[in-house]
């Protein structure tokens, strides 16, 4: 017989509110989330146990990787939000592009080993590429890489230069402008959409559940395997 606590968890609602302490890491970015910083804490329910758990973003993560969910939360906060309008552009756009969300941030590419997730070509070591990630039960888990030259073949949009600063705060000034020009270069999307069946949905909600077409295909690349916390 199943064990059932008395009490019955309401399910809690979204929430931005400041950190407590420092020492609480962003589910999006992995960086800490400063004590006394706005944070965006969204309500899931709890995978290992009855009621729900709560993750909390920063908040520029928050618009850029789950934008339907931070959107309805930032319009009923009365937080004194330092940057409204940014987030709120920021997670417009993630609907209107609903690959958008799995930017993770850019880098330059360590080997040349990695595959872009668009054209399937090789990106060569040392060039700037795009880092994906992929939501799914409370988790970010990595699923490869893009060309910055296919960010609209596979992101939809190229307007992305101010995203990518914010999810990426060590990039300087000249890095952005390299990136920027990559921006301006965009190749031909591929002939055959690699996940075809999920482009179909176009309408489809980012958050949909784990066993959808998309991530049964999803595999992440040989060097993302050290990161991978568990297999899906
Ligand atoms: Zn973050
Ligand atoms: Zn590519």
């Amino acid at each position: 017989m199943l064990h059932r606590r008395a009490i019955q968890f309401a399910s809690m609602a979204d929430v931005i509110q400041p950190a407590t302490s420092g020492r609480a890491k962003c589910r999006g970015c992995g960086r800490p989330i400063a004590a006394g910083e706005l944070r965006f804490g969204e309500s899931l329910p709890n995978p290992y146990g009855e009621g729900d758990a709560v993750y909390w973003l920063h908040l520029p993560c928050a618009a850029c990787m789950r934008p339907e969910k931070l959107l309805p939360t930032l319009a009923s906060s009365d937080a004194p939000i330092a940057d409204p309008d940014w987030l709120r552009e920021a997670a417009e756009l993630g609907i209107q592009h609903r690959r958008l969300p799995r930017l993770s941030h850019a880098e330059r590419s360590k080997s040349g080993r990695a595959r872009c997730r668009s054209c399937r070509e090789a990106i060569p070591g040392g060039v700037w590429r795009l880092a994906l990630q992929m939501f799914e039960e409370g988790r970010f888990s990595p699923i490869g890489y893009l060309h910055v030259e296919c960010a609209e073949a596979y992101l939809g949009t190229t307007s992305i230069l101010d995203r990518i600063r914010r999810l990426t705060p060590d990039i300087d000034d000249a890095a952005a402008a390299e990136i920027s020009e990559l921006l301006e270069h965009q190749r031909p999307g591929p002939a055959v959409e690699e996940d075809a069946a999920d482009g179909a949905a176009e309408g489809e909600a980012v958050a949909a559940p784990s066993a959808g077409p998309d991530v049964a295909k999803t595999r992440p690349l040989p060097e993302d395997t050290t990161r991978r916390v568990r297999e899906s």
